[in-house]
C-alpha cells in the first residue's frame, strides 16, 4: 500500500511515498519512509495500518521529506524499531547492514532483506521483498534521481546501479517502487536508460572542462544550461559530484 505525502515540488515530484507493507496473516505491518511531519500524512498512515500491529519502521536515507516525521516517532509509535543505516536514526534497533533482513510477522516471508545502494546518499539503503524492490530515491518513478557532493557520491552511484541491474538480471525482483513517482513496470528499460543517462553526463562535462570551464558555475552553465531555474542549486550540486568523480574539482569549489 503505498499513502503519498503532500508535499510536491520540483525536488519531491509529486510527493513522498510512504509504503506499508503487510504480514501474510494481516496481523503486523511494516513502514517504508514515514515521510515529512504533516499531521494529515501520519494520521493517513496510521489508519492504513489500523489494528495491524506496527512491527518495525525502515528509512531508506536521511533526506528530510522521508524522516522528518520521525521526530515525532516517540508519540506515535513508542515501542516500533527504526531500522536505518545511520546510527542517529536507529533506534531500539542496531543501524542495518546489507544483507540484513528486517522481520514483520510470523512467517518466514515476512520479511524485507536490506541492499545498500550509497550514492543519492552515503546511507541510502533498497529494501527487496516479494519480488519488488522499494527504491527510496536511488531509482525515481520519473526523470532521474540527483546525486550531490559531498553528501552521496557518483562512484558509488553507478556501482548501486550495477548492482540493481544484476539482482535484477537473476530475478530478485520485477518490480520497483519509488519513494518519488509512480510504480517502475519496466526495471531494466529504467535502470539501462539511468545508467546511459549518467554516463553521458559525465562526457558532457569532461567536453566542459576540454572547451575551457574550470569552475562549478562554468561547467554547470555549459552542461545544465537548459535547467528549470528553481533546481539550478541541485544542478550545480551534480556537477560538483560530477568534477569530484572525475578528480576535477577545484579548490574553491570544495563546500
Ligand atoms: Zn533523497
Amino acid at each position: 500500500m503505498r499513502i503519498r505525502a503532500d508535499n510536491p515540488s520540483p525536488m519531491t515530484l509529486t510527493g513522498t511515498n510512504t509504503y506499508v507493507l503487510s504480514s501474510r496473516d494481516d496481523r503486523s505491518a511494516l513502514l517504508i519512509d514515514p515521510g515529512p511531519e504533516l499531521p494529515e500524512h501520519r494520521e493517513t498512515i496510521l489508519a492504513e495500518v489500523g489494528d495491524r500491529r506496527l512491527a518495525a519502521i525502515v528509512l531508506t536515507h536521511r533526506h528530510a521529506d522521508h524522516s522528518e516525521m520521525l521526530g515525532s516517532v516517540e508519540h506515535w509509535a513508542p515501542d516500533v524499531p527504526v531500522h536505518a543505516v545511520l546510527p542517529e536514526f536507529s533506534r531500539l534497533a542496531p543501524p542495518v547492514t546489507d544483507g540484513d533482513l528486517i522481520a514483520f510477522g510470523d512467517d518466514d516471508a515476512d520479511a524485507v532483506r536490506v541492499v545498500t545502494t550509497p550514492g543519492h546518499t552515503m546511507d541510502s539503503i533498497c529494501l527487496l521483498h516479494d519480488s519488488v524492490l522499494y527504491s527510496g530515491d536511488t531509482v525515481l518513478g520519473e526523470g532521474t534521481t540527483i546525486v550531490t557532493h559531498p553528501e552521496g557520491s557518483l562512484g558509488d552511484y553507478l556501482e548501486s546501479l550495477d548492482r540493481l541491474i544484476a539482482l535484477l538480471e537473476v530475478g530478485e525482483y520485477s518490480r520497483i517502487e519509488p519513494a518519488h513517482g509512480p510504480t517502475i513496470d519496466h526495471p531494466a528499460e529504467v535502470l539501462g536508460h539511468y545508467r546511459r543517462h549518467r554516463r553521458e553526463r559525465i562526457s558532457q562535462v569532461r567536453a566542459a572542462l576540454e572547451q575551457g570551464a574550470r569552475t562549478t558555475t562554468e561547467v554547470c552553465d555549459i552542461v545544465y544550461h537548459d535547467v528549470d531555474p528553481r533546481v539550478r542549486g541541485a544542478a550545480e550540486q551534480i556537477v560538483r559530484a560530477q568534477l569530484s568523480y572525475l578528480g576535477a574539482l577545484t579548490a574553491d569549489d570544495r563546500p
